[in-house]
């Protein structure tokens, strides 16, 4: 009875869930799957069991800041911070500290004991994300601090500002949003189908139905409701 009633929770949460600006977490990642998640289009729902992971990494979050709260050598500026109102993202930065001398957007990610184990460097997707948050905070260092959910051990990563980095993740935001706004659905990603993030997709089903170049919305939506 509980298992049904907490998966309901968690199912209902992630209904109708329509996007009307990009999230951070949009930066650098496919431009069709960000393009579908704006048009609410058809996707496969994750299961309770991935949305109470995403609920118990916010947990592992807190448990990390808990220290940092506490101790002399590093003062928490602000945590939970959101970035500045502007037009095209919006995001928030788990933390920034200060050590007395700079200043550091932290931001800290939970992953299994798996990929804690065979990370090297800081995963791309995440230097993509705290590049912004450096840029809109106007910090020029930040910190990707990677936390295994199983064991509790760290790795961290210094980043500094990328100006350059910045510009491209933002000229292509820019221009996905004038696809969005003409209904042009942007082309596969090249490496489709054996990118990670293909492999991950929830909209790989209509994906498949479609062509690699760019489409157009309005007629890919009929071929889409054909077959549903
Ligand atoms: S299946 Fe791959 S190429 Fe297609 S939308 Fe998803 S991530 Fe993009």
């Amino acid at each position: 009875m509980l298992k049904e009633i907490i998966d309901k929770f968690y199912l209902d949460k992630q209904k109708n869930k329509e996007q009307s600006h990009f999230y951070i977490t949009d930066a650098g990642k496919c431009q069709r799957a960000v393009f579908f998640k704006f048009k609410n289009a058809p996707r496969v729902e994750m299961e309770a069991r991935i949305l109470r992971m995403f609920d118990h990494g916010d947990q592992v979050h807190q448990l990390i800041m808990r220290p940092l709260l506490s101790i002399r050598e590093i003062r928490v500026v602000a945590s939970e911070v959101n970035i500045g109102p502007q037009e095209l993202i919006s995001g928030r930065a788990d933390a920034i500290l200060s050590d007395g001398k700079d200043l550091y957007v932290l931001d800290i990610k939970s992953m299994n004991s798996m990929i804690f184990r065979n990370l090297e460097e800081a995963k791309e997707e995440n230097i993509n994300q705290l590049q912004l948050y450096l840029h809109f905070f106007k910090i020029p260092k930040g910190i990707l601090l990677y936390v295994n959910k199983d064991s509790l051990e760290l790795k961290e990563f210094l980043i500094d500002y990328n100006p350059n980095l910045v510009q491209s993740l933002l000229k292509t935001l820019s221009e996905l949003k004038i696809k969005i706004d003409k209904n042009i659905i942007p082309s596969r990603l090249s490496d489709y189908p054996e990118s990670w993030q293909c492999k991950y997709c929830q909209f790989r089903e209509i994906c498949d139905m479609g062509e690699q170049n760019e489409m157009n919305w309005e007629d890919f939506k009929k071929k889409i409701e054909k077959t549903e």
